[in-house]
């Protein structure tokens, strides 16, 4: 299927790009961005004019930022174009819903991609959960802003989230692996002095069967990065780490199982993708965003130093 992306910056040409290429599903027929190109692929500066010009791409995939991402998924979803949204599907809850019911009514399909579910060992973390009782869980998420968002100030306006960028990660395999829903009881956000959103935040769940849960996420760790979740219960400790890449069960590597076929995050998500429209569907869940949403709603607010690139 031919598709076309939109939005030609970090995320695009790290991942997207090489996703597509290594696909046999899909092949990049177009991009659009004001500034980025793929070299060999017809490149246009503007969303309506692809959208007019090339008719028989009937996939596009958005890899803006969340704010102005709406507009241009609307547009798209009113073609009758399908969709595919990077991660957080939207600025806010009600867009996100709006979306779902423009999708329904044009009866194309609509994905609100989780990379980070697609990480090598977060299905196996699942499945060894799901008849464990959890007494404990915590989440770690400390990461440099400098390395994985360089320059980037739209993360710093409304909007951007801050440090909840690489958090909803987090807390989308939560989502994913966790077999009770959990809600966010308190969180304590911390914003510079000069940003409109938070370079750090810790925030504490109510868990039905009673667990302690807590989840610390920092964007100001230089050197190693932490991005790690570890759940004590009355059957061992597991620890994911590497983002849902490793896993350990009481400090023991568990025998292979079946991983999934596919190596990486992207190129599972372009599989899933391909899927969803051979299939017809929407898959928008929206847990992770939830809990952020809450985060903004309930957070208690500290300043603390400006943050300068
Ligand atoms: P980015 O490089 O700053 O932005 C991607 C592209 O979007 C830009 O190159 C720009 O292209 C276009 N864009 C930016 N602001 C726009 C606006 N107001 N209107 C229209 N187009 C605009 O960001 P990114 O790091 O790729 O992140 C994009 C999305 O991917 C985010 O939702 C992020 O959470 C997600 N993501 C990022 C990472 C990461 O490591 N950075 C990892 C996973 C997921 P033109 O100027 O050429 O139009």
């Amino acid at each position: 299927m031919e598709i076309a992306l939109v939005g030609i910056g970090k995320i695009a040409l790290d991942q997207h790009v090489p996703a597509i290429a290594a696909s046999a599903d899909w092949e990049l027929a177009a991009t659009v961005s004001r500034h980025g190109t793929v070299e060999g692929v017809e490149a246009f500066d503007d969303f309506d004019a692809m959208l007019a010009a090339r008719p028989d791409i009937r996939v596009v995939s958005l890899c803006l930022p969340p704010v102005p991402r709406f507009a241009y998924a609307a547009k798209a979803l009113r073609a009758g174009r399908h969709v595919m949204l990077e991660k957080p599907p939207g600025a806010t809850l009600s867009e996100c819903h709006t979306l779902a019911s423009l999708a329904s009514d044009h009866r194309v399909s609509l994905y609100a991609t989780w990379h980070s579910r697609e990480a090598g060992k977060v299905a196996a973390a699942k499945a060894w959960l799901a008849d464990r009782t959890i007494r404990r869980f915590r989440v770690t998420w400390k990461e440099d802003v400098r390395r994985w968002h360089p320059g980037q100030d739209w993360i710093w306006e409304p909007g951007g989230i801050g440090v909840f960028d690489p958090g909803i990660n987090a807390l989308s395999i939560v989502t994913a692996i966790l077999p009770d829903p959990v809600h966010l009881t308190s969180a304590t956000l911390e914003f510079p002095a000069n940003r409109q959103t938070p370079i750090a935040a810790a925030l504490r769940f109510f868990h039905p069967h009673g667990a302690e849960m807590e989840a610390v996420f920092d964007w100001r760790q230089t050197g190693d990065q932490t991005w790690t979740i570890e759940a004590v219960t009355d059957a061992g400790t597991l620890v994911l780490t590497d983002g849902g890449a490793t896993l350990s069960i009481d400090g023991m590597a568990p025998p292979d199982g079946d991983d999934a076929p596919l190596a990486g995050e992207y190129p599972r998500l372009y599989a899933k993708m391909a899927q969803l429209v051979a299939g017809g569907g929407i898959d928008m869940d929206l847990s992770p965003m939830r809990h952020v949403a809450d985060a903004f709603t309930i957070g208690r607010r500290i300043t603390v130093a400006p943050f300068d690139w």
